[in-house]
């Protein structure tokens, strides 16, 4: 049973019922998230709903019909993120584990551990005690094997996950390991899931080979009860009468999940598929159904591998699958952040006077606002501001260690203002990042699309959502700052007849009533963002340059610099001009290049650019 707190609740009223569920010898978990304030009451209640409805400060008593109480999404309504050190599993950024089935040797394993974490796994995988089905294959290198884990950490910075077959092994887990496993075949290892419950670190729960979805929640039950609330559901496969492959990967456990319970999900298609050629596939299709997290097995020569060497990826097909899965992510709301632990530590090390926040335009659930949690993730603290001037003024004035301001839209095109502004201030170009704009329709309970008399929302997403908002020609539509801010309008002016344009994320964030979905005309409706700072955090190798130059008002003057291009080879993803303010039909050119040309290596591009044009300034390297 959930009890949902009055807003106004005084303590006094709420010391009464937590005492009176203590007289009664009731197991609680009281949860307070964006404004829900709850208690769930878990174990032997005496009293009934009724009971507790006359309670004064209980707004409405809801029952959980489940078996399962803790994991249920009725008791919390948003979705648990489990941290591992600076990784959280459970958020916009896609989390990669990767690593040998079995932790072989302390040279195999720090070199798989180089390659993953090159390619893009932010944690390592493998096994020191091994649940073998023969007696006679290899076991696994036990403590060994944990200190090689521990080692592999140190010097890559990936923290580890490893399975734990006993409870005799908690200590050593306890001493090496940041995330512990319980394997399939111990599912329902009843003592072992109480063990990893009372030991508290995060825990990968895999799916039985045999077991219901129902009966997996039931075993993450045990673990939570302890209060242990860091647990990672694992799907890798079930049992079938299909043998083409080793298991059958049960996608769709991902939505049943995702509806079911608040716990992050981490998909398996290495022990899923059994089969090499067939883990990429899986895995790729596991992050288009909304999968948090993917586990692959990887080993640098898996033929001489010591387990599981089939279904191993060389790295280099690593690689290859974590650069499509940059690419799918996106498409489902989500990231995949191939400077994730960079990114950690350099803002770890940020000065102790620092914001640790990031600037962005328009109120929570704006598009900015998810572009900043695809980059940042949690680390940073999303700060609203009125106007883009004012990302610019806040970085500035240390007020914001970081502005997030969009640049151009794959259907409205750019945002002239940002460059204007880019021009003006003197902040560098950071980092960058893309997100898939899909905007819905969104009012309030009880409007339907032929109540609606007005839309609210920013021009551009009246010009992303053109053919769908002329189908209604009657609507009135009325202009506002940002997608955000049109969802709050309608929310505060508790206008029946009004929608907004917006994210499903600020529908979520103001709990509204979503209408349609996905009305852009183009569902390739893109957004990027540049991520703006004082200056550089570190010098590490980047990929893109963005440059700003003028040049003289002569015949083949933009020629003359474009030739530079052309002759070292670099590639010139975009080009924006923009009028020069005071000088009339003069233009200043914005240029993103596919190279880094503040490296030694180009600079003899530098002294050309230099020499060809009459002002010249590197606005970011990322
Ligand atoms: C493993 O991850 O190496 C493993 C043994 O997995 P499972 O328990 O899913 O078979
Ligand atoms: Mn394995």
């Amino acid at each position: 049973m959930i009890l949902v707190l009055d807003s106004d609740i005084t303590q006094t009223q709420k010391d009464k019922i937590r005492n009176m569920l203590s007289d009664d010898g009731c197991i609680t978990r009281e949860i307070t998230e964006s404004g829900r304030n709850v208690i769930g009451i878990i174990g032997n209640n005496k009293k009934s709903a009724t009971d507790f409805s006359s309670l004064q400060g209980v707004k409405e008593v809801v029952p959980i019909k489940t078996s399962y109480k803790l994991v249920s999404r009725d008791l919390k309504k948003g979705d648990t993120k489990v941290k591992v050190g600076n990784v959280v599993v459970g958020g916009d950024r896609i989390v990669v584990i990767a690593g040998p089935c079995a932790v072989e040797s302390r040279e195999q394993s720090l070199a798989i551990a180089q390659e993953v974490k090159k390619y893009g796994a932010v944690l390592f995988r493998g096994g020191a005690y091994k649940p073998r089905s023969s007696p006679y294959s290899f076991q696994g290198l036990e403590e060994e094997g944990l200190k090689i884990l521990a080692e592999v950490r140190e010097k890559t910075g990936l923290g580890v996950v490893t399975e734990i077959t006993s409870p005799t092994q908690a200590d050593l887990m306890m001493k090496y390991i940041d995330v512990v496993q319980v394997g399939a075949r111990n599912m329902q290892n009843f003592e072992l899931l109480k063990c990893v419950g009372r030991m508290g670190k995060p825990v990968v729960l895999k799916r039985g080979l045999a077991s219901t979805i129902e009966e997996w929640l039931m075993s993450a039950e045990y673990i939570m009860a302890e209060g242990n609330n860091n647990v990672i559901l694992c799907e890798r496969g079930i049992r079938t009468f299909e043998p083409y492959t080793r298991n059958t990967l049960d996608l769709s456990a991902i939505p049943v999940l995702k509806k079911l319970t608040h716990l992050p999900i981490v998909i398996d298609p290495s022990h899923a598929t059994g089969i090499r050629e067939k883990v990429s596939p899986m895995a790729r299709a596991a992050v288009a159904a909304g999968a948090d997290a993917l586990m692959i097995e990887v080993h640098n020569n898996p033929d001489q591998a010591l387990s599981d060497g089939p279904q191993s990826l060389y790295p280099d097909q690593f690689g290859q699958l974590t650069r499509d899965i940059y690419v799918i992510a996106p498409v489902v709301g989500k990231q995949m952040d191939f400077d994730y632990l960079k990114k950690s530590e350099t803002i770890n090390n940020l000065d102790k006077n620092s914001s640790k926040s990031a600037a962005f335009i328009g109120e929570y659930g704006a598009y900015s606002h998810k572009a900043c949690l695809g980059y940042f993730g949690d680390e940073i603290t999303p700060l609203p501001m009125k106007t883009f001037k004012d990302i610019f003024q806040a970085v500035e004035s240390n007020d914001a260690e970081y502005g997030v301001i969009p640049l151009e839209n794959s259907l409205s095109g750019s945002i002239h203002e940002n460059y204007d502004l880019l021009q003006e201030y003197d902040l560098k170009i950071i980092g960058e990042i893309t997100i898939r704009v899909k905007h819905a329709l969104i009012a309030h309970e009880g409007a339907t699309k032929e109540t609606i008399k007005k839309v609210l929302g920013p021009p551009p997403a009246f010009s992303q959502c053109r053919n769908y908002l002329d189908q209604y020609p009657d609507f009135e539509l009325v202009p506002v700052k940002a997608t955000s801010s049109a969802v709050r309008h309608v929310k505060d002016s508790n206008d029946k007849d009004a929608a907004a344009i917006g994210s499903t994320m600020a529908a979520e964030i103001f709990n509204m009533k979503i209408l349609e979905e996905s009305i852009e005309d183009n569902p390739r409706n893109y957004t990027r963002f540049a991520i703006i700072s004082k200056g550089y955090k570190e010098k590490a190798d980047v990929g893109k340059t963005s440059v700003i130059f003028s040049v003289g008002n002569e015949p083949g003057s933009l020629f003359e610099v474009m030739k530079i291009f052309s002759e070292y080879k670099i590639n010139l993803v975009k080009l924006e001009s923009r009028p020069m303010p005071g000088k009339p039909w003069e233009y200043m050119f914005y240029a993103d290049l596919e190279a880094d040309i503040e490296k030694a290596d180009y600079a003899p591009v530098m002294e050309k650019l230099k020499e060809k044009s009459e002002y010249l300034r590197i606005l970011g390297r990322y």
